[in-house]
């Protein structure tokens, strides 16, 4: 009977399914996060497999909402075309209030992005680290190392490591310092290592010292732009009751001031990806032609990092299937 059981004949798909479940729940990876269950790498594997063809795309930000203002756009483009993306907070947001902390607080925006995310149509998980709190070092660049690798990652996006926030330099440090290691055998071998080293990228931002953001691809997000307007409009916390920076008469009191509040959510950031398409109108004209790169109305905006693989113009094309369309 035992041996039985054992035999490749006795592998069946529900044990192997029980198999994939149990041993997800016994990975590291089950205790990093707040949001998305343990077994999402576990279905971004499987779905690798069922879908080749399809890219596979991470991107790390310092706190739930900035993957999704930088990145929402051109992940939305690239699930609506099968491809697979993956958003990470690198905190868990427990200090981006004027009013409440914590673990509700951390809990809330988990769930602000897990919407997000379901708008974009993508994968999410917030990472159980307390927000202002993030530091470099090796525990976690190798906790980075393992979301690569369990990714599948072609592409990786994050901060570059000259911002204003020190959870977003230090982000941006432990995604560069993940370049080139997730490719490397020997460092965390309870991941499988991957054989090629990604494109990282960074996003787009306004620091100018020591050096400013010069981008290599700039995107236009028209066709996308209300699905991501729909999904700043979900993360309350930050971008309806402030942040940080909020106060108590920006809380809506009922549904018409909520959805006034959401208009103007919407407003906001509608301006500012039309300032990036505007800022960077000169890549637009050469990526998509006159007529086409004059009228995009938003954009958002990615450099490639020199310590991952370095894209020819072509491969970029390749692994923006939305560029120059
Ligand atoms: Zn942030």
């Amino acid at each position: 009977m035992r041996k039985r059981i054992l035999g490749s004949a006795a592998l069946t798909l529900p044990v192997l399914v029980l198999m994939t479940v149990v041993f997800a729940y016994l990975a590291p990876a089950a205790e990093r996060n707040l949001s998305g269950s343990p077994l999402a790498s576990e279905r971004a594997g499987a779905a690798k497999l069922n879908n080749p063809g399809k890219l596979r795309i991470i991107a790390f930000g310092a706190h739930p909402d900035d993957c999704e203002i930088k990145a929402g756009g051109v992940a939305a483009m690239w699930a609506a075309q099968g491809h697979h993306v993956k958003f990470v907070s690198t905190t868990n947001g427990d200090i981006g209030h004027w009013k409440e902390a914590g673990g509700p607080l951390a809990k809330r925006r988990t769930e602000e992005v897990q919407k997000a995310a379901n708008i974009f149509g993508i994968e999410t998980e917030v990472l159980d680290i307390h927000d202002g709190e993030l530091m470099p070092t090796l525990e976690n660049r190798k906790t980075i190392v393992r979301l690569i690798r369990e990714w599948k990652a072609d592409v990786v996006l994050s901060h570059r490591t000259n911002d204003y926030h020190p959870d977003h330099r230090y982000t941006g440090v432990l995604v560069q310092d993940a370049a080139f290691m997730v490719i490397c055998p020997f460092i965390c071998p309870d991941v499988p290592h991957l054989t090629t080293n990604p494109v990282f990228l960074y996003f787009s931002d306004r620091f100018e010292k020591p050096n400013p953001f010069e981008p290599d691809l700039v995107i236009a997000i028209d066709d996308v732009i209300e699905k991501k307007l729909d999904a700043m409009a979900v993360i309350e916390s930050q971008f309806v009751e402030g942040g940080v920076s909020g106060h108590e008469g920006l809380i809506p009191k009922n549904e018409k001031e909520r959805a006034a509040a959401h208009r103007r959510v919407r407003e906001r950031f509608r301006s500012r990806f039309e300032a990036t398409a505007n800022k960077y109108r000169t890549k637009l004209i050469e990526a998509y032609g006159k007529r086409k790169g004059k009228q995009v109305r938003c954009a958002e905006a990615f450099e490639v990092c020199e310590y991952g693989r370095r894209p020819s113009a072509a491969e970029l094309k390749k692994l923006f299937p939305t560029f120059g369309r």
